[in-house]
């Protein structure tokens, strides 16, 4: 017990005391000290009864307790009371204060947010935002279903499939040229958070970045379609001192004519959200393809073999996109590994899809840079990439190839020992062999 309640409860004990002795002493001078003593016994007992009613009916009341004078149990009582209520009622101008300040931040928040009820899918609470982003009213739109009330968003199989870490892109209903990017957070058992932001700007940025890339290359095609033209009518044996030059001069600029077209062919595939043309891809074709590129980029200085244990399949996609990224494969394969080295080309089922291997004997890659392969223009080795003839866009190209048939691509590689390249397809990308194959 604290010293201050220790003291006063003491001092009642004290008072009470006083009080018996007081009566039993006054009983004694009038004859009758027992009869004295109970009433003043009496009295305590009710005196007490009443201070307790009048803490019950303080409390009760819910009023604003004053801070006490004078000292007793009872006052003790209510000082610890009117401490505690303090207390409280500081804690909770606090609470309130805060709770003020993070709507304040949410409703000034650019993004729109709204929250939302996980059982019924109504609307709790809305931004300031959610006006002119979604089109929302304050109050209509509280309570309101929310995919019925953002009717043109096709929000019902989205929230349905629950897939939380997934973004919808989708043009705002208030006003079309703005595209929105929705995600939903789910922040408590009950509750989500959609928010809604405005990705327009970006998306132009985007594809402005995209046109300038795809409008400069087609700018130098032209050019450097000239200049290798001129270089190839430069005859070596006629000038014989700049033969030298000229096989440089040939070399860096088929070099950049190349890089143009990996360009090109890069801007085209992140322009076009899906294939324009699918159709079936007769695979025992493609690997004899596949298999005569490496044959002629090696000129004899690898061993190349090729496996189809497909059992009959073939693969349903773009011919072109993918003819460009097995081939991408086969290439580094060729380049990166050294004369005596070995290319295998394989193509196999994996469950109810199928798989497209590029094996090598080659230098391997060290695991760190394994993450990064697909980058644009991201290499292992510069000096050895451009010794062979690379545009640091061959992966970048295959991913973006494969990311439209819904495929990935795997990388295992071991330095000094080689590297394999894993097409992996889904069910849905893979079909019988038709039963007459025309092969090259
Ligand atoms: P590059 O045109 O430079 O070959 P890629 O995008 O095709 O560009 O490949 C990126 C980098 O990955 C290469 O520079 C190379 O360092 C590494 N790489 C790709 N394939 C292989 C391979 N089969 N063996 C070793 N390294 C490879």
């Amino acid at each position: 017990m604290p010293p201050r309640t220790r003291s006063a409860w003491l001092k009642t004990l004290g008072q009470l005391a006083m009080v018996l002795l007081a009566a039993a002493a006054i009983g004694m001078a009038l004859g009758h000290p027992w009869q004295v003593v109970t009433c003043a016994a009496l009295g305590v007992v009710a005196w007490h009864y009443w201070r307790l009613r009048r803490v019950l009916l303080r409390l009760t009341a819910r009023q604003r307790l004053t801070p006490p004078l004078g000292d007793g149990v009872w006052n003790e009582l209510d000082r610890l009371l009117y401490r505690g209520q303090s207390e409280m009622r500081s804690r909770k101008r606090r609470l309130i204060e805060m709770l003020r300040a993070y709507r304040a931040a949410a409703a000034a928040l650019p993004d729109a947010i709204v929250v939302v009820d996980r059982l019924s899918q109504r609307v709790l609470w809305f931004n300031a935002a959610c006006k002119p982003l979604l089109g929302m009213q304050y109050p209509e739109d509280m309570g309101a279903p929310l995919v019925q009330r953002l009717q043109p968003l096709p929000l019902a199989h989205w929230l349905a499939a629950g897939r939380h870490a997934e973004t919808l892109e989708v043009p705002s209903p208030v006003n079309s040229s703005v595209t929105l990017s929705l995600r939903l957070i789910p922040y408590s058992e009950n509750l989500w958070l959609l928010v809604a932001r405005d990705v327009s700007r970006m998306l132009h940025l985007e594809q402005m970045r995209r046109d300038f890339v795809a409008n400069v290359s087609h700018e130098l095609r032209t050019p450097l379609t000239v200049v290798h033209g001129y270089l190839d009518m430069l005859d070596p044996e006629e000038h014989p001192d700049w033969a030298p030059m000229l096989a440089e001069m040939q070399r860096q600029s088929q070099r950049m004519t190349q890089l143009v077209e990996d360009l090109l062919t890069l801007s085209r595939l992140e322009s076009q959200g899906s294939l324009p043309e699918e159709e079936n891809i007769a695979m025992g074709a493609m690997l004899t393809t596949l298999a005569r590129e490496a044959n002629a980029l090696s000129q004899g200085k690898h061993e190349v073999t090729v496996d189809d244990s497909s059992e009959g399949l073939d693969l349903w996609g773009g011919h072109k996109e993918l003819h460009s990224a097995f081939s991408n494969l086969v290439s580094n394969a060729i380049r990166y590994t050294p004369a005596g080295g070995s290319v295998h080309i394989r193509f196999r089922r994996e469950g109810s899809g199928a798989v497209l291997e590029v094996s090598d004997t080659g230098y391997g890659i060290p695991p760190n840079h394994l993450p990064r392969l697909t980058e644009r223009f991201y290499r292992v080795s510069t000096s050895r990439s451009r010794e062979s003839g690379g545009t640091g866009l061959g992966l970048a190209i295959c991913k973006h190839v494969l990311n439209l048939h819904q495929a990935r691509l795997q990388v295992t590689s071991e330095v000094g020992r080689g590297s394999t390249f894993s097409c992996h397809f889904g069910a849905e990308r893979v079909r019988p062999r038709e039963a007459i194959e025309v092969l090259p």
